[in-house]
């Protein structure tokens, strides 16, 4: 299990899911951006932890992310 933090960029966010086909958590919201479970929204940016096995998923969307919008942090193991 990896503790982690998954952080996009709302401004950069341009609604093209290519996310959502790496990592099935990350969903379309009412307003077309981006959203992920227990997400939380402030100051143009959309955090959320997991502590999982799933590191690998957010990191392929990361890579996919055509707009560089999504960053993953490990913050152990
Ligand atoms: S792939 Fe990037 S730009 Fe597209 S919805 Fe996901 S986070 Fe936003």
């Amino acid at each position: 299990m990896t503790e982690y933090e998954i952080t996009v960029d709302m401004e950069l966010c341009d609604g093209i899911f290519a996310c959502l086909v790496r990592d099935g958590r990350f969903e379309e919201s009412a307003d077309g951006l981006v959203t992920l479970p227990g997400g939380r929204r402030e100051d143009g940016t959309l955090r959320a932890t997991f502590e999982d096995d799933r590191l690998s998923d957010a990191e392929d969307a990361a890579a996919a992310c055509p707009t560089d919008a999504i960053t993953v942090e490990v913050k152990g193991e």
